[in-house]
């Protein structure tokens, strides 16, 4: 059995991983660059902790049901932190279409909607505080990791990883290097200094997000979009519940549209949101921020096992550092769990005395389940992608893309029919996959019908040159 396993990124994927390994017996040793949070509760967390490691810390973040629900299931006792430092339970994420006439009343099935609603740094925090208390997790703040420490490979073999080398010179062993180190995890540019660069596929340029935090002076939260994340002419809003009255709102645009970089200003951001009538009163709050703006977010996945060989082995990669997919969807923290999850049961079935067989084993579980998901957002994003690029030609983009067409038309059809509705919210809180939702004998014909004559996104928001009169102040 692996007995000391080295994590790179103290964010919610290693944490999570370092917890559930070290349920197993391991010795972990959790490493960050990032200082620790102050004392204090989920405020004092998200007013004072600077953490530049992750560059979206104060960005809008939702944990989706699904991660929740796992998250229960294997580390309750995390979740008990989360509700110490202020986490808000019972969270719907359906809730805002409870009061329309065609998809609502609120049904009996819909508590599979709840999530814990928590601004990011208290989550971190919270798992945090966890993993310092659980027996057998050291972690350590405030240390680079700068190198990789390689054993000798054996011939034909590939290299493989015994440790890691911080900015200080320290060498720190490990029977294996699990890398959780982010979205700007330098893992791969080590590998490929050792000749192991990993396979690397990639979409586009992404989505650059406009995020604004409110508060409400009472503690109470406004009342919530009928759905937290509509699609419109160039631009998506986002909404997302926090702790203690606080709310975060994203204008979602593509990285290439320029003219909506003057959504950075917060009175351009604040006319524009005003266009958005399910959103509008969101903008009402008492701002927690300015507007701050996040650009490079594309969607990336890497493999370290390519034609059914490691590249290296006594070396893993998940959460971002394995691959990032579009934000706006919220999956990313959920995924990233799964992946900690599945690291624990591969190491359960392959044991230290094959680390081939670790890699393999936890690649398969990523090719099955993780890349499924990656692969469907990365087609949304580049026909969403394409589709602002035509609007930003003044243009209106048609695909013959059944797949694409097909989730366009089960989008409007949601707001006609409880089940299409709940089936995409199933979907979108990561409960069950597209096939097991969505693919119901009648249902897309159903959808393609109640769609038919809807603009493509019924949802009510500008055109783009209504928003861009606005926004421009014209
Ligand atoms: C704008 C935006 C909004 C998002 N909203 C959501 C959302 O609503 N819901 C959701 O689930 N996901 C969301 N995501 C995605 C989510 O933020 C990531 O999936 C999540 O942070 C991944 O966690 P992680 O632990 O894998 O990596 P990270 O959280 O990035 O943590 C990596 C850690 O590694 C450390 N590190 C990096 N390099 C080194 C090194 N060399 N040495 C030591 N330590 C190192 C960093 O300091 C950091 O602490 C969003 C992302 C963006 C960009």
């Amino acid at each position: 059995m692996t007995k000391h396993v080295l994590v790179l990124g103290a964010g919610p994927t290693g944490l999570v991983a370092a917890m559930l390994l070290a349920a197993e017996g391991l010795r972990v040793t959790v490493l960050d660059r990032d200082p620790g949070p102050p004392d204090g509760d989920g405020e004092a967390a998200w007013r004072d902790w600077r953490r530049p490691g992750v560059g979206q810390f104060r960005h809008s973040h939702c944990v989706l049901p699904g991660g929740t629900s796992l998250l229960a299931a294997e580390l309750p006792g995390a979740v008990d932190r989360i509700l110490a430092l202020g986490g808000r339970p019972h969270h719907n994420m359906i809730a805002g279409a409870w009061d329309r006439a065609a998809t609502g009343p609120r049904q009996p099935g819909d508590a599979r909607f709840e999530t814990i609603a928590m601004r990011r740094p208290l989550l971190d925090a919270a798992l945090l505080a966890q993993a310092r208390q659980t027996p057998g997790v050291t972690v350590r703040h405030g240390v680079q990791v700068a190198g990789l420490l390689t054993g000798k490979a054996r011939s034909a073999a590939p290299p493989h990883v015994t440790g890691v080398l911080t900015q200080d010179g320290e060498r720190w062993a490990a029977d294996l290097v699990v890398d959780a180190g982010g979205r700007n995890s330098p893992v791969a540019g080590m590998l490929a200094g050792i000749g192991a660069e990993p396979e690397e596929y990639r979409v586009g340029t992404g989505f650059r997000y406009y995020t604004r935090y409110f508060r409400s002076p009472d503690g109470a939260l406004p009342r919530q979009a009928p759905w937290p994340l509509c699609h419109h002419d160039s631009v998506s809003v986002l909404s997302v519940p926090g702790d203690r009255g606080t709310w975060g709102v994203s204008l979602v645009t593509s990285g290439r549209d320029q003219e909506l970089r003057a959504l950075a200003d917060a009175d351009a951001w604040h006319r524009a949101l005003s266009l958005y009538p399910w959103f509008a009163h969101l903008g009402e709050g008492e701002p927690v921020t300015g507007v701050t703006a996040i650009g490079g977010t594309d969607s990336r996945r890497r493999r370290l096992v390519v034609d059914g060989r490691p590249l290296v082995t006594g070396i893993v990669q998940i959460g971002d550092a394995w691959g990032t997919v579009d934000p706006q969807f919220g999956t990313g923290i959920t995924m990233g769990w799964r992946h900690a999850a599945a690291l624990r049961d591969v190491l359960r079935l392959a044991g230290s005395a094959d680390p081939l067989r670790q890699s393999l084993l936890l690649d398969k579980f990523a090719e099955e389940n993780l890349t499924p998901v990656w692969e469907g957002f990365a087609a949304w994003d580049r026909n969403r992608l394409a589709e602002i690029d035509a609007e930003i030609q003044g243009g209106v983009r048609t695909t013959d893309d059944a797949d694409w067409n097909l989730q366009i038309a089960l989008g409007s059809a949601r707001w006609k029919d409880p089940e299409i509705l709940r089936g995409l919210a199933d979907v979108g809180c990561l409960l069950a996959g597209p096939q097991e939702a969505l693919v119901k004998p009648g249902l897309a014909e159903r959808a393609v019908e109640l769609a038919a004559g809807e603009p493509r996104y019924a949802e009510p928001g500008p055109s783009r040159g209504e928003l861009l009169t606005a926004v421009h102040g014209t």
